[in-house]
């Protein structure tokens, strides 16, 4: 089994390392900021200034870190493209050359087994263009399909091990577990973090400041076909994502907080009170800056008249 030597994997690690801890405080990072990283009293990018693959040649022949830039403006779904029929995830080739450098590094990250940083664009930073990067690690390149110019990724080491020359009973169940796993660890952390940095990290109803606290909750939900994207999102606090979810409290179109007949009527303590009761008619408080990210109006109007319907 071929593997990198003790500098590029210690390496790794520490990159790894250095990631979970700036993660604690932050939905996602800048090129700038990923450029901060310090490994042996020396400063290396973490990745390219305008590419999506990189390696830090100092420590390693293979990539160290590939990157998907944000798109706001997709109906779509946006990253179901990037799914083979196996359910994995697939990272494009830099153009149709397989021979060109930023392949070649590829090529080698997959062959040495060296774990990787998958980069996704999350949004950007507030009235710039400048776009702010989710890391998910550690990634690792698993095979080639060189027709198709691209690579294929397992996110979750279970997904490594494959039922080669497998029976069709295998291959389906593979598949299916490897979708669960896409969307587990893939997905819907993208979707959160998209979300809850596009609200700058606040509840929309009552602005509470604690990411821990907050979810990413669906308008038009995911099995009704709810697109992943942020426009279909609202940050909500855990008290108000239950009571959204609960028709407890319902969101009109022109983004007004209302809340069920019956509830009002209903005297019981201070967080039914200031909560709950006293956010009826009152506008969300915290929406995104951008007018692509802000909650779709005819996604909340449908949402609307479940609300009504079951006050
Ligand atoms: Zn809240």
């Amino acid at each position: 089994m071929a593997t990198g030597s003790i500098d590029d994997l210690a390496f790794r690690e520490s990159v790894f390392a250095w990631l979970r801890a700036r993660m604690l405080t932050a939905e996602g990072l800048t090129r700038q900021q990923l450029s901060e990283f310090e490994f042996n009293g020396r400063q290396h990018r973490l990745v390219g200034t305008q590419t999506g693959i990189w390696r830090v040649k100092d420590y390693s022949q293979g990539a160290i870190s590939i990157l998907t830039a944000y798109s706001p403006n997709e109906a779509r779904r946006p990253y179901d493209d990037s799914v083979g029929d196996d359910g994995m995830l697939r990272y494009k080739w830099r153009g149709t050359d397989r021979m060109f450098p930023d392949n070649v590094w590829l090529r080698t990250a997959m062959e040495r087994e060296l774990p990787l940083v998958w980069f996704t664009g999350i949004g950007y930073l507030p009235g710039t263009q400048t776009q702010v990067f989710r890391p998910e690690f550690p990634v690792w390149l698993v095979r080639e399909e060189p027709d198709l110019h691209q690579f294929v990724v397992a996110v979750d080491a279970s997904q490594r091990a494959l039922p080669a020359g497998a029976d069709d009973t295998v291959i389906e169940f593979a598949r299916s577990y490897n979708e669960r796993i896409v969307r587990q660890r893939h997905h819907q952390p993208l979707f959160r973090s998209a979300v809850i940095y596009a609200y700058e990290r606040k509840c929309a109803v009552c602005r509470l400041p604690f990411a821990e606290l907050l979810d990413a909750a669906h308008i038009k939900s995911d099995s009704e076909g709810g697109a992943a994207k942020v426009a279909n999102g609202l940050s909500l606090c855990k008290i108000h994502h239950g009571a959204f979810d609960a028709n407890i409290i319902g969101i009109s179109p022109d983004y007004v907080v209302h809340v069920r007949h019956s509830v009002l009527e209903t005297f019981d303590g201070p967080t039914l009170q200031h909560a709950i009761k006293e956010m009826h008619g009152e506008r969300l408080r915290q929406l995104p800056a951008a007018r692509s990210e802000k909650p779709d109006r005819e996604l909340l109007a449908e949402r609307f008249e479940v609300f009504e319907r079951a006050s």
